[in-house]
């Protein structure tokens, strides 16, 4: 006889069905192309990911049948505009378990979300001697705006090193915390070698031995797992629209409350004031302090649908399926023994996303970029906005496959197909 199950247990939803990926699929109309007369098959999902027919809709809809500026007028477009903007804030927020749209802040995407941060939360608070925290596998957008605003106050930038597995080494993070720590930025999912971060653990650390904000670029998590800000216990959260399946030109920035309320305006305009006058200016509470000038409106309510058409499928799904795109991936490159593959040992501590970064011997990864290209396969090659990951790890440029949810087996298949063609052309 089976034991009865735990009151948690039975209030555990069963694991979701598998992903229908063929069906999923008719939702994406631009998956239906050819590339140099071969059907296309998109594998450059970490640079940004393509858009389902609900999101396209959703914006030609808005600009079709009620499009009018936000929070400004008091005419009916205007009203229906507003209401459908903040309650697109309300599903971002919710989405990524902020505890309140108050904290959501619309911005044109990670870039301009870390900027945000850098200028308007460590600015203030940074002083000569002070440090920035990073790690050695960031995206540029997630260094330079540390850079400047250290520039600017004597602070200085260090990097966590990342092991040669592409590991983020945790021990070695810890020892450089320190009072001096101001800023502890890191991304949640690296964009070159999909190592997950484990950013709980990371903020556990921050908070034994400093004061300093925890800032995560989580631009290439968001599309692919469950995300839920509170459970990280970071202060920041930042992502884009345009890789998590909605439209480009918009993102956000997710700060705890308190954060916020004690944070300077970004950029100064219209929307972000309650009374100005030629000697001073008064500004408004968060999110809107952060949001000067008219906002990108349209793009804003498609990325709601985007957040919805997420839900809908299910991260938990979504992340199911392409694990077994990547398991399915590295099995095969393993038998290719002229590919290495970097940051995927097995036995890695950490967890990878999928996205894949690999060199062919001698093979630019320009060229195998060009080769893939010609029978319709898209992938990145060069060195992913990560230079100093590139020379830690000892590479100029990597190939870099990154997968979506509505990536197949077969194209993994066409995709080794596609190197074996390099390998020849090549020799
Ligand atoms: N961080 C990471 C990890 C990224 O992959 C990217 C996009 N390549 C960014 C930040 C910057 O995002 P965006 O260009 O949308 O601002």
């Amino acid at each position: 006889m089976t034991a009865p199950a735990s009151l948690a247990e039975r209030e555990r939803p069963a694991a979701a069905a598998a992903l229908d990926v063929d069906r999923l699929r008719e939702s994406f109309p631009i998956l239906d192309r050819e590339v140099h007369g071969h059907p296309l098959v998109y594998l450059d999902n970490a640079a940004s990911a393509q858009r389902p027919e609900v999101v396209i809709d959703a914006v030609s809809d808005c600009y079709r049948t009620y499009y009018a500026n936000a929070h400004r007028g008091v005419h009916a477009l205007s009203e229906q505009s507003t209401d459908a903007y903040e309650a697109a804030r309300g599903k971002v927020a919710r989405f990524i378990g902020a505890p309140s749209s108050g904290e959501l802040v619309f911005t044109r995407g990670t870039t301009e979300s870390l900027n945000l941060v850098a200028r308007s939360c460590a600015r203030p608070r940074l002083g000569e001697g002070d440090e920035v925290l990073l790690t050695g596998m960031e995206h540029h957008s997630n260094i330079v705006p540390w850079q400047l605003v250290c520039e600017e106050t004597g602070a200085r930038v260090r990097a966590a090193p990342v092991t040669d597995d592409g590991d983020l080494d945790l021990d070695e993070l810890a020892e450089m915390i320190g009072e001096r720590t101001k800023v502890v930025a890191l991304a949640h999912v690296s964009n070159a070698l999909g190592t997950v971060n484990d950013v709980a653990a990371v903020a556990r650390l921050v908070r034994e031995r400093s004061n300093a904000a925890v800032v995560v670029d989580g631009a290439q998590a968001v599309p692919h797992m469950e995300v839920d800000v509170s459970a990280l216990g970071c202060d920041f959260y930042a992502f884009s629209g345009h890789k998590m399946y909605g439209p480009g030109g918009i993102g956000a920035l997710w700060g705890r409350a308190e954060l916020l309320a004690s944070m300077p305006p970004y950029h100064g305009g219209g929307a972000m004031i309650t009374r100005v006058t030629f000697e001073r200016s008064e500004y408004t509470a968060p999110p809107h302090r952060f949001e000067a000038g008219t906002p990108a409106i349209a793009p804003a309510i498609g990325l709601g649908v985007a957040v919805s058409f997420l839900e809908s499928v299910g991260l938990e799904r979504i992340e199911r399926h392409e694990q077994e795109l990547l398991s399915h991936t590295l099995e095969q490159l393993n038998d290719l023994p002229w590919v290495r593959v970097l940051g995927h040992a097995p036995g890695a501590g950490s967890a990878r996303a999928a996205v894949v970064s690999l060199v062919i011997d001698g093979s630019h990864p320009h060229d195998v970029a060009t080769i893939l290209d010609e029978q319709g396969i898209a992938i990145r090659a060069g060195h992913h906005c990560a230079q100093p990951l590139m020379e830690a790890l000892g590479v100029p440029a990597t190939v870099r496959v990154s997968f979506g949810m509505y990536n197949t087996h077969e194209e993994v298949d066409r995709l080794i197909l596609g190197l074996h063609e390099v390998r020849r052309i090549f020799g």
